[in-house]
């Protein structure tokens, strides 16, 4: 097993697989000179103040002070560097055509009647307008599982799409199209097959009309609390329509369907030093398979994606993708400049803990998950994709706001990898969960799905871990496996992205 892992020949630096004390020899001619924790930097060579600290073969920072071999660096050691330049980014330089071949090209899901990738699982999607009819809807929900699922077994689950958006807010502000556009398309996600319920108050600022269109704003679909009598009008309402929706859902079959109809999402969450070594690169090994086989993949994770943004312009396959590219991050760092910080405030206390000092080592590592294949297209948050292949789909790196992004970009699926561990899942979207070190699986053998752990020990390879992860993608996106989360059903709040302001 090995103990220590330097990326890039090029690297002053390597982490420690596992804590290492004082005085123990990390190779010929280095000493380390402290205690260093789990994952963290020891420099291999004296690094003079004002010089690159080098890892990836990338400049994660410079040395605020005079750094000697053998020492501890850790985030109050660097100075960051200046952001890529945006203009003028060369595209199409890195357009890698070989590969790894994906060991299925079919997978089972059900088609979906409205086109566009297949669903996952087959589910009643509760749209609501606006915040005010949650509490009514969650007990008619309870009744709705309760009283009418177990009648139609073909069923998985009933899902109110619950979130603060819809009154009190900016509905005409530009950035408004944002949370608009994600409730919209999360209306029309594969898993909901096509059947839209709609809840709303009755005097919201988000419309029936606007979220799901006048043609579907009929009484087969739309439910107005302030048009029923009393809670039990309500009540009945709720349940009639839950009803002659479950019945049409419960006509729906699994296919075989070939990989061009799964779309799925990638995310990291929690990381650490060990995620970009690991589990990040076995998930970009999945993601080159599946694109391979002809699916569609998104990564995203704007912060996470700026200090690296060149890598991604050098695989995109057209000058528009790359404009695309550029014109997301500018409005990103305008968004962040507005706010008064900047691309440094994305790291956490966790994220350092585990090693990473700043964004620029963070995104290196983030960046892995998406795998080498070109980029063929960019989408704006919450849009929908219209090409097959790797996609990069803009979002905050937050995980509760990234999730329902790429939900409504349509994902059936999300691959989640993290260094420090997190619960997180989507009620409506299966979550496999990939951790970076066997440590998290052995803390918690029962919430992570896959331990990429034993690519950080040297004891397995990033195409073995990252076929893996494919074969976990096809049994859970086909339904005959679960991650841990959704068995548990245990899922976080929908958080839909809120650029716009709230009255
Ligand atoms: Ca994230």
């Amino acid at each position: 097993m090995r103990t220590y892992i330097q990326i890039n020949p090029r690297d002053n630096v390597a982490i420690v697989v596992k804590a290492m004390p004082a005085g123990t020899e990390l190779m010929e001619g280095v000493v380390v000179r402290q205690d260093i924790p789990q994952g963290h930097k020891v420099a291999l060579v004296d690094i003079p103040r004002d010089q690159p600290v080098i890892r990836y073969g990338v400049t994660l920072g410079y040395a605020l002070d005079d750094i000697e071999k053998g020492s501890w660096i850790n985030e109050f050691m660097l100075r960051l560097p200046t952001p890529p330049s945006l203009d003028d980014m060369p595209w199409g330089t890195n357009i890698r055509t070989d590969l790894p071949e994906p060991p299925v090209r079919t997978w089972w899901g059900y088609r979906n009647p409205e086109g566009g990738p297949a669903g996952t699982r087959n589910m009643l999607g509760i749209q609501t307008t606006v915040q005010c009819v949650e509490g009514t809807l969650n007990v008619a929900v309870e009744r709705i599982r309760r009283e009418l699922l177990p009648k139609y077994p073909n069923v998985d689950d009933v899902v109110p799409i619950n979130h603060a958006y819809g009154c009190g807010v900016a509905i005409n502000a530009p950035e408004a199209k944002v949370p608009i556009r994600a409730l919209q398309n999360i209306a029309h996600h594969p898993n909901f097959g096509g059947q839209l319920m709609v809840v709303s108050l009755g005097c919201e600022k988000l419309t029936l009309d606007m979220l799901v269109g006048p043609e579907n704003n009929t009484p087969e679909n739309v439910v107005v609390l302030q048009e029923c009598r009393g809670f039990e009008g309500c009540m009945k309402a709720l349940m009639d329509m839950a009803e002659k929706k479950l019945r049409i859902l419960n006509e729906r079959k699994r296919e075989e369907l070939p990989l061009s109809d799964l779309l799925i999402g990638m995310q990291c969450g929690g990381s650490d030093a060990f995620s970009g070594v690991s589990a990040n690169p076995s998930a970009g090994y999945a993601a080159d398979m599946l694109v391979k086989g002809g699916a569609t993949v998104l990564f995203s994770e704007v912060t996470e994606v700026r200090d690296g943004v060149h890598i991604i312009a050098e695989r995109c396959v057209s000058q528009e993708v790359r404009d695309k590219l550029a014109a997301e991050m500018r409005w990103y760092d305008h968004y962040l400049e507005e706010g008064q910080v900047d691309r440094s405030a994305n790291p956490t206390p966790g994220n350092k803990k585990g090693g990473l000092s700043n964004i620029v080592e963070k995104a290196m590592g983030s960046i892995a998950k998406s795998g080498t294949s070109p980029i063929v297209e960019v989408l704006s948050p919450a849009e929908r994709p219209t090409k097959h292949g790797e996609i990069f789909a803009a979002t905050p790196a937050s995980d509760i706001v990234c999730g329902p992004c790429q939900m409504a970009s349509g994902i059936g699926l999300q691959v989640f990898m993290t260094g420090r561990g997190t619960p997180y899942n989507l009620a409506a979207v299966p979550v496999i969960k990939v951790c970076s070190r066997n440590e998290l699986k052995e803390q918690w053998p029962d919430i992570i799905d896959i331990s990429a752990g034993a690519v950080a020990t040297g004891e397995k390879t990033i195409a073995e871990v990252g076929t893996e992860i494919f074969e976990k993608i096809i049994a859970c996106a086909s339904g005959k496996d679960q991650p841990f989360a959704e068995k548990y059903g245990m899922h976080n709040y929908l958080c839909i992205f809120n650029p716009a302001p709230i009255t």
